[in-house]
């Protein structure tokens, strides 16, 4: 039996397009969905094991990339969003109605990737968006339920679609976070 990943990468990853500017998320509700507009390229996009991060329904993985906060915003409906924990490094606006994750900001100006959102890009219909690169907090499917001896169908299901699987974030991103907190002493 296939091992399924996500959606948008089990039946092969769709490319980066060059030039891509940005587009419209919406959220999963039929009726006045809410609506984040974003107006530049996503980065580091990849998937996400942990038990945070919005998953589609069925789906063993999250999808998310980052894009800088001021390139984001939202552009109907905004009263239907809700942030989901206050006190989370990433607060997380999602829709009351449907449960979807909109964005995830940080407001914590000292937090290594302080001015990055973080947004599902499988929620607009526009084709281009960066594509993912990487897996990461494999393990914490775990966490979610998944049994631990499947773990290696998953791990060599990931490494085939072309995303190393990481139990962190990518080397570059964890390099990323050491650098300012060595710069931060
Ligand atoms: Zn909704
Ligand atoms: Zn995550």
């Amino acid at each position: 039996m296939k091992t399924l990943i996500h959606p948008q990468v089990d039946n092969g990853i769709p490319a980066t397009a060059e030039g891509f500017t940005g587009g419209t998320l919406q959220c999963q509700c039929s009726h006045n969905p809410v609506e984040v507009t974003v107006t530049a390229q996503t980065a580091h996009n990849h998937v996400c094991g942990c038990s945070k991060c919005w998953k589609p329904e069925g789906a063993l993985f999250a999808q998310i990339a980052v894009v800088a906060k001021e390139n984001v915003t939202v552009t109907a409906n905004a009263d239907k969003l809700q942030i989901i924990d206050e006190s989370a490094a990433i607060q997380r606006h999602a829709c009351k109605e449907c449960g979807t994750h909109m964005y995830g900001r940080i407001e914590n100006t000292g937090h290594p990737f302080y001015g990055l959102d973080f947004v599902h890009t499988e929620l607009s219909k526009q084709q281009g968006w960066s594509a993912p690169e990487f897996a990461a907090f494999v393990s914490s499917i775990i966490e979610s339920g998944t049994a631990p001896e499947t773990m290696a169908d998953v791990r060599n299901t990931l490494t085939d679609l072309g995303l190393a699987p990481y139990d962190c974030l990518s080397p570059v991103l964890m390099d990323a976070i050491a650098a300012h907190i060595a710069s931060n002493g």
